[in-house]
């Protein structure tokens, strides 16, 4: 019997608070509770975006789009021994030595299609072999890794000898394949200690391959990778893999947005 009194009258407590919160509801109270945490600039800019997520959005740096190498130069400088052919594709000469962009990058998005040849040549690190270094250090592995096994870490799509990618993403040797890179630029103490390592973000036609991963430093070919100390801004370079053959690379529609 208690029991049955006590629940009645909580009940009842229930009610009259509940009404009591009604009178008290005011939209113009909340509202300004709301505004409270509402930020209002800096409106961010307006960049129109392509028609594709390929094409190139209004803000980007256009680095190849079939017409010329302007943007390019030889690493170290002079003129780029890389050829475009009548289809408005630029294709590694082999011998003719890395190629890099006349300006220098640091953190950015970057979006670039390449291809690997048709007629399967070599294999393992020897066939489609090329790369993507950004800052000029670190490679973003670009190899025919479609049924061609070879060191994880050195496949496409791996940040070369430090990760592999999540999945192999490859589409067949001859068939236009996709990078979409968000890479963040390593930051330096004034003395040359690291302060921030470098990040990368990798796409391989359209599928995460690289989630943010740290980079641990140059890539070397040979022994464990380390920081050097070097500018903000850095070329970006695609590499003429000339140790051996079969590696007649091809790009297409590569653009960049500096962040
Ligand atoms: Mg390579």
């Amino acid at each position: 019997m208690k029991a049955h009194i006590f629940i009645i009258t909580a009940g009842a407590v229930l009610s009259v608070t509940a009404v009591k919160a009604q009178k008290k509801f005011n939209p113009d109270s909340l509202f300004k509770e709301a505004a409270k945490t509402e930020l209002w600039e800096p409106v961010p800019e307006k960049v129109t975006p392509g028609k594709t997520p390929s094409e190139a959005p209004s803000d980007a740096i256009l680095l190849f789009q079939g017409n010329n190498l302007n943007a390019w130069q030889k690493k170290g400088g002079g003129k780029p021994g890389w050829k475009i052919d009548a289809s408005g594709i630029m294709n590694v000469v082999k011998g003719a030595g890395d190629i890099e962009t006349k300006q220098g990058f640091g953190s950015c998005q970057l979006h670039i299609e390449w291809k690997s040849p048709a007629a399967i040549a070599g294999n393992g690190q020897s066939r489609g072999n090329s790369g993507i270094f950004f800052m000029g250090r670190y490679e973003l592995q670009v190899l025919d890794s479609y049924n061609n096994p070879t060191y994880v870490n050195g496949q496409a799509g791996s940040m070369y000898k430090q990760y592999a990618p999540l999945v192999n993403a490859a589409r067949k040797p001859g068939e236009w394949q996709s990078y979409d890179v968000v890479f963040t630029a390593p930051r330096f103490y004034s003395d040359g200690q690291v302060q921030e390592p470098a990040r990368i973000t990798v796409f391989h036609n359209g599928v995460l391959i690289q989630n943010n991963v740290i980079i641990k430093g140059n890539t070397e070919w040979i022994g464990a990778s380390v920081y050097k100390v070097h500018g903000n801004k850095e070329p970006l370079i695609l590499q003429d893999h000339g140790m051996d053959g079969g590696n007649p690379v091809a790009y297409r529609n590569i653009w960049i947005r500096p962040l």
